[in-house]
């Protein structure tokens, strides 16, 4: 991370009574007890109090207070509702820690456009529940979509069990109000689906936080499908599973949803949920089709036809809502079952093309062994997407470094069959010093030359996303030549 600026934070007291004249009464914490909640995000391994927590209410305040730490160089790290698993909220020492929480009210509905304006504080489902009394929802569902926020989602690209068919978060945000480093409040986008100029809405969907703060969101909702039914598919073997999700794809089957689940996990799932998973079975699919009733029977009988060349062993059709949800209720509490399980675990995400997942599997086990920790797999197998949920205990020496070795690994693998190193959480922290592997040094130049257009002082969360240069030296993976580190003109944190 950077290096502790020492000087900001002899300047504490001056700091949290400089943002108090912004945001008056509660919306600033300093008290070392009243910090502890925002140590960390989603990624608990890492815990940081922050220098100060402020809690703005409004655009104005937003812009004050970022044009108060640029003048004066002081860190800012934004943060929803601390849910990243990637620890792109992680706070640092010296830094201020930016909680968007209050930024809690919808401010728009238009059924004739089919869209509401939200504040970034809003959380996911809140926007499904906002619309659903006139039959419609918000597609991009997050498994921790009761709790994050759609900020958080504009700043990962947040993703979810609908987002094969629906599109991720990018493909369902129109516009956002944003305030850069120096306190400009930017619009971009807007109401329609194309906005004039070059695609900024693009570039400002999966920043992480490092290019500035959403003050607003402007969402697409859709009407829900008229019908939507499930299957629940148990295979013999993940590959004869696997290979299932490759046949419905290329049969131009698009389901609504398409997650698998391995031995591990679906054991976990039930028992924490007991809706009648079969337990004799190595890989367990649920495939959501939706649509008009016809369309949606035709669909769901295809799908059982492939299933069956596969090898299904067990195969559930849903009759009604109650039945389809039950499906989904283990899928949806996989993580927090899994958790049970041991007394930490390390929830990875990388993506693979979908026809590597068998091979990627069987290596996967492989490691497993290898490094003699449990993994279990959830993954949103229509998308390629993997989240291999490796098993340890933080308590036990060592155990954490080897579950990150093993983790790095994964995702090396996942590289190394044409897959990227992350589907939907983000690289933060977690991933950073891995970025060397997936990009070139170019690439990553010229990524970070676009952080530097908004925010050239590297102010805002800085020490994440862009690899730190020397560790990855450490590791050996920076080839110096004849004494000369490479582009020495790259900020090393
Ligand atoms: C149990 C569990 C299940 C999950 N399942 C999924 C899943 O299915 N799919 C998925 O995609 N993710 C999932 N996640 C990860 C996480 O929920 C998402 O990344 C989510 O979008 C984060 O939202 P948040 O409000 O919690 O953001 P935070 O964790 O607070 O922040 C995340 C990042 O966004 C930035 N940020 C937050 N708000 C703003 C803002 N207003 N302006 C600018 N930057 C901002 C932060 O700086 C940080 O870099 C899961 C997490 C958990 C704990």
């Amino acid at each position: 991370m950077p290096a502790l600026n020492e000087a900001v934070l002899a300047r504490r007291g001056e700091i949290a009574a400089a943002l108090r004249a912004i945001v008056p009464g509660e919306g600033v914490i300093d008290q070392p007890t009243a910090l502890r909640p925002y140590e960390s995000d989603g990624l608990t391994a890492y815990r940081q109090p922050p220098m100060v927590v402020v809690l703005p209410q409004t655009t104005a305040q937003v812009a004050a207070i970022l044009a108060y730490c640029h003048r004066e160089g002081i860190n800012v790290v934004p943060r929803g509702s601390g849910t990243s698993l990637s620890g792109g909220a992680l706070p640092l020492a010296d830094g201020v820690l930016l909680g968007m929480s209050r930024f809690n009210r919808i401010l728009d509905i238009d059924y004739e456009e089919m869209l509401v304006v939200a504040q970034p504080g809003v959380t996911n489902l809140a926007i499904t529940h906002a619309v659903e009394g006139e039959g419609c929802y918000y597609a991009p569902d997050p498994s921790s979509q009761i709790a994050c926020s759609v900020g958080g989602n504009v700043a990962e690209n947040s993703g979810g069990v609908h987002c094969l068919k629906y599109g991720l978060t990018t493909n369902n945000v129109l516009g956002v109000e944003m305030v850069t480093m120096a306190g400009e409040i930017l619009r971009i986008g807007g109401r329609a689906l194309d906005a004039p100029g070059l695609d900024m809405l693009g570039v400002i969907v999966g920043s992480e936080g490092m290019l500035g703060v959403v003050t607003e969101v402007t969402l697409r909702i859709r009407p829900k499908p008229e019908t939507a039914r499930a299957l629940l598919i148990g295979f013999p073997t993940v590959e004869s599973g696997g290979q299932c999700v490759a046949d419905v794809i290329a049969a131009g089957i698009i389901p609504a949803g398409m997650e698998m689940m391995d031995r591990l996990a679906i054991h976990a799932a039930e028992a924490f949920v007991k809706v009648g998973y079969p337990l004799d079975v190595e890989a367990l699919l649920i495939v959501e089709l939706d649509g008009p009733q016809a369309e949606c029977d035709h669909l769901l009988n295809e799908v059982v036809r492939i299933a069956e060349l596969n090898g299904a062993t067990t195969l559930r059709k849903s009759n009604n809502d109650a039945e389809r949800l039950a499906f989904w209720a283990g899928r949806k509490a996989a993580f927090p079952a899994v958790g049970r399980l041991a007394p930490d675990y390390y929830c990875m995400d990388g993506t693979i093309p979908r026809r590597q997942l068998p091979e990627v599997l069987r290596r996967m086990r492989l490691l497993s062994e290898q490094y003699g920790l449990q993994v279990a797999n959830v993954f949103h197998a229509g998308d390629g997407n993997l989240h291999p949920l490796i098993l340890y205990d933080a308590n036990q020496p060592g155990q954490l470094d080897k579950a990150e070795a093993f983790g790095a690994d994964i995702l090396r693998l996942c590289l190394e069959v044409g897959g990227v190193l992350t589907g939907e959480h983000g690289v933060g922290v977690e991933k950073r010093d891995l970025m060397p592997e997936m990009f070139t040094d170019l690439d990553i130049r010229q990524q970070q030359r676009v952080k530097c257009a908004f925010d050239p002082q590297m102010l805002l969360n800085p020490g994440k996303v862009f690899p730190v240069l020397h560790r990855c030296a450490e590791l050996g993976r920076v080839h110096v030549h004849g004494g000369k580190l490479p582009f020495p003109d790259l900020p090393r944190f």
